[in-house]
């Protein structure tokens, strides 16, 4: 297939690659000159825009920051047309983008006016699972547009998803992150309350993971160094899931249940912890270093 893919970010460059890897004709365009370098080396073209990388393509791909991006892309803004004025075919559009829902309904809508089909298809899985290509899309959209998506998205991922209508992928990916956020913030806890109190970290890890208080982030992502030595903990908090991103994934959390009434006192609670673990410089640091900010004031711990 001939595919178009806007944005090769940390996310973008290597799914790009693996849509190469699965044998498709890829062609690339993101702003930044060397984001497209690695793509390129790997086999896929270059496009001097957007414009140019999704002409004549059936499938367009988008991996981009934030919702003003996306829209920007598609819908256009201070007199620049948009990606939706600018195509002369019909590609099925799939944002991989976390967005508000309201800016993925939106757009679909836009496109849909033009007789085109967009599907919102945020993922899980990380920088790693872009690579491995082993990440899960949650899509929003038509069940026709999804029945068309499956194959490109299969090779850039083991799991993928139909949600519901428009918008429903990024409902989904929002509740999936903010309930990561309290699981992180709430294991993190627990096990500073544990080793305060004469614990080991790993003798009450172990504990929980096989009582009622186990979870994923006692499975495969233990907050406290040295536990599990593939986790970010053990590396200073390094790679992995940034807390800049968890903090806007709650940001979209807080926002949605502003807008829909719906009470989410844990979510809120685990927004504030990220924003102030965020505000004393950790922004870049893994989100399972949410740790350090019950650990603050022992030795050589800050948050
Ligand atoms: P990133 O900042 O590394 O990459 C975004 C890329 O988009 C950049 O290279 C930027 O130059 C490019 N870009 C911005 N506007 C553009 C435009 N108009 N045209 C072309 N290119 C443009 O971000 P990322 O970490 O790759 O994340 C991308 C998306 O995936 C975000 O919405 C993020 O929330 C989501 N996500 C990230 C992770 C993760 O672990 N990094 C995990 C799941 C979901």
């Amino acid at each position: 297939m001939q595919i178009a893919f806007i944005g090769l970010g940390n996310m973008g460059a290597p799914m790009a690659v693996n849509l190469v890897k699965a044998g498709h004709s890829v062609m690339v365009f993101d702003l930044v000159e060397a984001a497209m370098q690695v793509v390129e080396e790997a086999g896929a073209r270059r496009g001097a825009s957007a414009r140019e990388a999704a002409e004549g393509a059936e499938v367009v791909v988008s991996m981009l920051p934030a919702g003003e991006h996306v829209k920007a892309l598609y819908l256009g803004g201070d007199d620049q047309p948009g990606l939706l004025d600018e195509l002369t075919e019909r590609p099925l559009l799939i944002d991989a983008s976390t967005i508000a829902p309201e800016d993925a309904r939106e757009v679909a809508g836009e496109a849909a006016r033009r007789g085109l089909s967009y599907l919102d298809a945020p993922v899980s899985g990380g920088v790693g699972g872009a690579r491995a290509g082993t990440l899960t899309f949650i899509v929003g959209g038509s069940d026709a547009g999804f029945a068309q998506a499956r194959p490109v998205l299969e090779a850039m991922g083991k799991n993928v998803f139909h949600a519901g209508d428009s918008g429903a992928g990024q409902v989904a990916k929002i509740c999936n992150n903010m309930l990561l956020g309290i699981l992180m913030s709430g294991t993190a806890e627990a096990l500073a309350l544990g080793v305060k109190n004469g614990l080991e970290p790993a003798v009450l890890s172990e504990i929980m993971k096989q009582s009622s208080g186990g979870n994923w982030a006692l499975n495969v992502y233990n907050p406290w160094p040295g536990v599990m030595e593939q986790a970010p903990a053990s590396n200073d908090y390094q790679g992995g899931f940034l807390v800049d991103l968890m903090n806007k994934d709650l940001g979209l959390a807080t926002n949605l249940a502003l807008a829909s009434r719906a009470p989410i006192p844990m979510g809120g609670q685990a927004r504030n912890l990220y924003a102030l673990h965020a505000s004393q410089g950790s922004g870049r640091l893994d989100f399972s270093s949410i740790q350090r900010l019950y650990r603050a004031g022992e030795e050589g711990e800050t948050s």
